[in-house]
């Protein structure tokens, strides 16, 4: 028997298109993403807060935007290995987790984990910051609607901050809380 329908609501997705070829590993959108977020906001620049890390390769010139992506409490057991032109790459290397089995995507004073927010802020940018910044045309912003049900949004929070407190402790999260939501 099927439940009650659910309820439909219209979702923008919105999603960043890296040219790999294109990419020269300038940094900038490192740079950039890490002054949007820093408090108050354009204050300070450290890559290693940004949410986006660029992999190098400079020799053969390869580089390779990674954005972050979901916080995991506990590493996967299987890995993934690249060969990019005869290269090979460390497992994880392309990983878009924050996860326990290393350090990038994490804040570095708390440790807390960093996602990429597409650069959410009020009034919206028309472009997030880091494709704003690629000169060189590395990186280009779609939106597009789609039509998914209702989601359990209070759930949903409520388990992502128990998992953040179990790994971090609820002190740490909390104070995480309070920084970010002084804004800029
Ligand atoms: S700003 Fe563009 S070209 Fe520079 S590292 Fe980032 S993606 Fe690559
Ligand atoms: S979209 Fe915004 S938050 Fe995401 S990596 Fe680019 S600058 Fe950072």
């Amino acid at each position: 028997m099927s439940g009650p329908a659910k309820k439909k609501r219209t979702r923008v997705i919105k999603r960043i298109v890296i040219d790999v070829d294109k990419c020269n590993g300038c940094r900038g959108c490192e740079v950039i993403c890490s002054a949007f977020h820093s408090h108050p906001q354009y204050s300070s620049t450290n890559p290693a807060r940004a949410r986006i890390r660029v992999i190098r390769e400079p020799l053969s010139d390869i580089y390779v935007p990674v954005y972050a992506g979901e916080y995991t409490a506990a590493e996967c057991a299987g890995r993934d290995k690249y060969r990019i032109d005869g290269k090979e790459y460390e497992e994880c290397a392309f990983c878009r987790a924050s996860c326990p089995s290393r350090d990038v995507f994490k804040e570095p004073d708390s440790g807390l984990p960093l996602k990429c927010d597409m650069c959410e802020s009020d009034p919206s940018l028309e472009e997030p910051m880091c494709v704003q910044w690629c000169l060189a045309d590395a990186l280009t912003f779609e939106q597009r609607e789609e039509e998914v049900e209702e989601e359990e949004t209070v759930e949903e929070v409520d388990a992502g901050l128990e998992a953040l407190a179990n790994k971090h402790g609820w002190s740490k999260v909390r104070d995480a809380i309070d920084r970010m939501s002084k804004g800029p």
